[in-house]
């Protein structure tokens, strides 16, 4: 890649490696204007299925160069994602609108991410040897086969960090990829991939397809080994259905509707900026953010007070640096939902504690923070995820009552706790019906944690990325045992009369000594 500044010339170039034949483009707009910013074209359901063959092909070499060499390159993967962080943030904050913060904190996952899958590939995944069967007539292993193509498909929400989560262990296993890029996603994952192609994964590899969800994404579910799909509940659904009548295997990271609770032995200023980042960092737009802050009645007025005041004229902007707080939502859909669930809640009687307005004046996507009370069952924000920019506060009266309320939601995603105790915080977690518990703080402990599995229960998804679990998504278990020859395996009646004895024998040693 010759320059590494975000210009025209490379936006043109990254774009160039999109597998698309035909010359059907769609324009893509930045947040910052909400103006075209740049056209992407269309991958056809060939081009994707051709795609896939080519990634077949490339899989087997890359499999058999074993643990070492993906190594390597990941790790040169690794370093290259550093090196070219400027224009990786550029292209994330060009693309969502997101704040410059937000964007780092998606550029170090990555290459967490990146880090962790190189180091810890062949730990997970060389294969052991199990007890045998029959102990002395026979030895068996356990190894990993890599499962082949994965089809990755990814939001745009956090374009950069979910495409890591799901390529890179992939790519660790020793699989290859076809990715369908969002359209307001695509540049940051090209540019992502370019650093892995850059050095040394084959470029048929990892596959970039753009295109409509009916033709690329169906073709894409139609043909690949596994499915690792990040979006809504809805479409996750969809996808899990396809996968049952191929009987291929999926993980589906799905929405949710986040709770945090607030207890009242916490110091409310700090406890306020901690449920403000948790709720707004990205405007809400990211699947383990904050929407329902359970606050105990007894800290509700100064927690309250410094949650208004924390939000209230909030540094909202779009240049390429890190003077904002805030940034856009991420597109004119977005806009829609979010203001469709504040007027749904304020037609029913909500009220807005603080923000609740667009702000055109600074972008034209751009909405205030928003934190509404009085929000009740019949209205939208209550139980559907908004994905953006709006908070509801509730009061508790005590633990028990905030912990059976953060339960009360189809999804079960993320979940937080304020509290100074450490034995409330353990009592609190352990209760908590979610993928994730985070103590003190929003989402961003676990969120960082690479090493552990971070996915979702009930409708927030299926199957975990992240930690052993992410690599092991993508290998098929093969248990391979060899006979030794010291004695023959009994085959006739008499063999088998003949060894009734001492098999019984064997097996109450077992039972005796408590082994498997
Ligand atoms: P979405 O509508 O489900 O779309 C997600 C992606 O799937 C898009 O790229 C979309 O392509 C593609 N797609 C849609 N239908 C498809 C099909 N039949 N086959 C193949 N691909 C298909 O989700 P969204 O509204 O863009 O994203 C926001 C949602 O993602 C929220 O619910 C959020 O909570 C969730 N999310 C979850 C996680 C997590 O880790 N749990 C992380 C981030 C986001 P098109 O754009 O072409 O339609």
């Amino acid at each position: 890649m010759p320059a590494q500044t975000a210009s025209p010339a490379l936006f043109a170039s990254l774009i160039d490696d999109v597998v698309a034949s035909g010359s059907d483009t769609v324009p893509v707009p930045s947040p910052a204007t909400g103006e075209r910013h740049h056209d992407l074209p269309r991958s056809t359901g060939d081009d994707v299925r051709d795609a896939v063959s080519r990634a077949r092909l490339a899989q087997l070499a890359w499999a058999r160069a074993g643990f070492a060499h993906r190594r390597r390159v990941l790790l040169r993967a690794h370093d290259l994602i550093l090196e070219r962080r400027e224009l990786l943030l550029d292209l994330v904050q060009i693309e969502s609108g997101k704040t410059r913060g937000q964007a780092l904190e998606e550029l170090v996952q990555a290459a967490a991410v990146t880090r962790y899958n190189a180091l810890e590939a062949q730990r997970v995944l060389r294969g052991r040897r199990v007890r045998a069967g029959l102990p002395t007539l026979v030895t068996t292993r356990v190894r990993y086969r890599a499962k082949g193509v994965a089809g990755v498909i990814t939001p745009w929400n956090y374009a950069l960090s979910l495409a890591a989560m799901d390529v890179v262990p992939a790519l660790a296993a020793g699989c290859a990829v076809v990715q369908k890029a969002d359209d307001q996603g695509a540049l940051s994952i090209l540019a992502l991939r370019r650093a892995f192609i850059d050095a040394g994964v084959p470029e048929a590899l990892w596959a970039v397809v753009t295109g409509s969800a009916d033709e690329a994404g169906e073709a894409l579910t139609d043909t690949v080994d596994y499915i690792c799909f990040t979006g809504s509940t809805a479409t996750g659904r969809r996808i899990a259905g396809k996968a049952g009548r191929r009987l291929v295997g999926a993980s589906l990271e799905l929405g949710g509707k986040n709770p945090i609770i607030v207890l009242d032995d916490v110091d409310p200023v700090q406890a306020a900026a901690d449920v403000a980042y948790g709720c707004f960092s990205a405007m809400g737009q990211l699947c383990v953010s904050i929407e329902r802050i359970y606050v105990h009645r007894k800290i509700a007025g100064p927690f309250t007070a410094a949650l208004v005041e924390r939000l209230s004229d909030p540094k909202l902007g779009s240049a390429l640096d890190f003077d904002a707080d805030y940034g856009s939502l991420a597109s004119a859909a977005q806009l829609t939902r979010v203001t469709a669930h504040l007027d749904d809640a304020l037609a029913k009687g909500a009220t807005v504690l603080v923000g609740g307005k667009p702000r055109t004046d600074v972008g034209p996507w751009f909405f205030e923070p928003t934190v509404l009370t009085g929000v009740t069952p019949e209205m939208d924000v209550y139980a559907a995820e908004t994905f953006g920019a709006i908070a509801s506060l509730y009061l508790v009266d005590d633990e028990v009552e905030a912990v059976l309320a953060a339960n009360a939601s189809e999804y079960g995603l993320n979940a937080s706790v304020l509290t100074r105790s450490s034995k409330t915080a353990k009592r609190v977690s352990d209760a908590l019906v979610a993928g994730s518990v985070n103590i003190n703080e929003g989402y961003r402990g676990a969120f960082s944690s690479v090493a552990a599995p971070m996915g979702g229960v009930k409708a927030s998804g299926l199957g975990r990325r992240n930690g052993r679990e992410g690599l092991l998504r993508f290998v098929d278990p093969v248990t391979v045992s060899r006979t030794t020859g010291v004695l023959a395996l009994p085959r006739t009646g008499a063999e088998f009369r003949a060894l009734e004895g001492p098999f019984l024998l064997l097996t109450r040693a077992l039972r005796a000594i408590r082994r498997s």
